[in-house]
């Protein structure tokens, strides 16, 4: 291993102690590297090059010569298990699967280094283990709030779509989207908008497809496209060229003589026919040939994949955080059906409501559990996971059908209550404040803090639910 380094970048210093930058590539036309705008990077030739040192990079900024360049050296990064979860930014953009690999671009070593520092601030609050490819995937989203898993568009691939970030957290042999699907019905991944749709093989999922019109009679492929004329005399329908005679137009089966189209003839509804049975047809029989699997299909019969961008929940942002609350909330999350813009949307809705007309009461709480942190740190799992299924059992036994539940982190659920008068909402405040007393020792105790508010005591400066929901969050504040 050489280091090629310092002295390859004229007047660039030996790397500061703070900027633990690697810079990789050579110096190419259009590329923004100056040896100014890099001192403090040290260099290497090549990812491989990198990886085989023992540099302790805290960024890595990419000076490729050509985009593929660029995807194979953030492949190999970011498949690295020492550094492929730092910030890889690229010397200029490239395209959707070089930047869905990347962290942007960096055109100095001071906004190379500014990325580390701040995801090391993220890194700092996690410091999960992160052996499995889950628990990959999971980090990687956890150091970027903002990153969005969005699928690519690859030819070459089966299935046409995928994510990259997924395939460079998997080890060799596991697959992406199983990857991606696990995590999904594990909720710690969410859907954001849909990317592409996909038409697939229905026998082996395959996305390359062969679309052939076909002889709706015979089935053969030698289809064209023809005239049809039709004879009003006789009902004779046949190819245009055979009723042109003498740059006339005269039917081959009754003589007449067509002039007028309307009167004497018209053009026949059919305008394919087929070379080896000499069928017409207005539409031909398409079929959809998989070239994996070489199975024979009507499109109607093809499956549709959806690819859709993922984001982290709130529930897979605390399991990259403490690495165990994934399945803590599973039982409460099972009742928990109110997304929180619906939530919002209902709460805004009813303030509207009851302002008009006052009979209509209901009364909104948050519930905090003011400890989860403190026992998710202190607890086995198991334990947790317990304590959290006894809650939500009893929480169950309290909702009503047609109250809003909504779980909106790892500390604060919320319900909604239609229809709920001031000593309606009393009883229920009480129960609630008595879960958290009956269901075990004091050292392991889930303490709820509850604050509430009825209808008919919604300040008005509370101007609508948002206002409203973080003045009963931070009852103090
Ligand atoms: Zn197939
Ligand atoms: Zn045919
Ligand atoms: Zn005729």
């Amino acid at each position: 291993m050489t280091i090629s380094g310092v002295s390859a970048l004229p007047n660039a210093k030996p790397p500061a102690a703070r900027a633990t930058v690697a810079l990789v590539g050579t110096s190419h036309p259009g590329s923004a590297i100056s040896p100014a705008a890099w001192q403090g990077a040290l260099h290497f030739q090549d990812a491989e090059e990198l990886l085989t040192s023992d540099f302790a990079a805290e960024a890595i900024v990419l000076a490729p010569v050509d985009e593929t360049q660029a995807i194979e050296w953030l492949h190999i990064l970011r498949r690295d298990a020492r550094l492929g979860l730092k910030p890889v930014l690229l010397d200029r953009p490239f395209g959707a699967h070089a930047m869905q690999l990347s962290d942007g671009v960096a055109a100095d070593t001071a906004t190379a280094a500014r990325h580390a520092s701040e995801m090391a601030q993220r890194a700092a609050d996690a410091g999960q283990p992160t052996a499995t490819s889950e628990e990959r995937l999971l980090a990687f989203l956890h150091l970027r709030p903002k990153h969005i898993l969005t699928p690519v568009i690859e030819w070459r691939d089966t299935r046409i779509c995928h994510y990259p970030v997924a395939d460079t957290c998997c080890a060799p042999g596991e697959d992406g989207f199983e990857l991606i699907d696990r995590l999904r019905s594990r909720g710690l991944l969410e859907n954001t908008t849909l990317i592409e749709r996909i038409h697939a093989c229905h026998r082996c999922g395959a996305g390359q497809l062969l679309f052939v019109e076909h002889c709706p009679q015979c089935g053969g492929i030698d289809i064209g496209e023809q005239n049809f004329l039709h004879c009003y005399a006789c009902g004779h329908v046949d190819t245009q060229e055979t009723f042109l005679r003498h740059d006339a137009l005269l039917c081959p089966h009754c003589n007449a003589r067509l002039r007028h189209i309307g009167v004497d003839y018209d053009r026949a509804l059919e305008t394919l026919s087929c070379r080896t049975c000499h069928a017409r047809f207005t539409e031909p029989e398409v079929k959809a040939r998989c070239l994996q699997c070489r199975t024979s299909m009507a499109p109607d019969a093809l499956s549709q994949r959806r690819f859709y961008g993922l984001k982290l929940t709130a529930a897979g942002e605390l399991t990259a955080r403490t690495g165990q609350m994934g399945d803590v909330f599973k039982l409460i999350d099972e009742f928990s059906h109110a997304r929180p813009e619906y939530f919002l949307q209902t709460l805004d809705w009813l303030i509207d409501v009851s302002r008009r007309h006052p009979e209509v009461q209901f009364g909104v709480v948050c519930l905090t559990f003011a400890n989860v942190h403190e026992l998710a740190a202190r607890l086995p799992r198991q334990r947790l996971v317990q304590l959290f299924d006894a809650l939500a059992q009893r929480l169950r036994t309290l909702i009503r059908t047609t109250d809003l539940f909504m779980r909106e982190s790892d500390s604060h659920c919320w319900l909604l209550l239609p229809q709920t008068s001031p000593a309606g909402m009393e009883v229920l405040l009480q129960r609630i404040a008595a879960l958290g007393k009956t269901l075990t020792s004091d050292d392991q105790r889930i303490e709820i803090a509850v604050s509430a508010r009825n209808s008919g005591d919604i300040p008005e400066a509370a101007l609508g639910a948002r206002v409203l929901m973080s003045m009963l969050r931070d009852p103090a504040g």
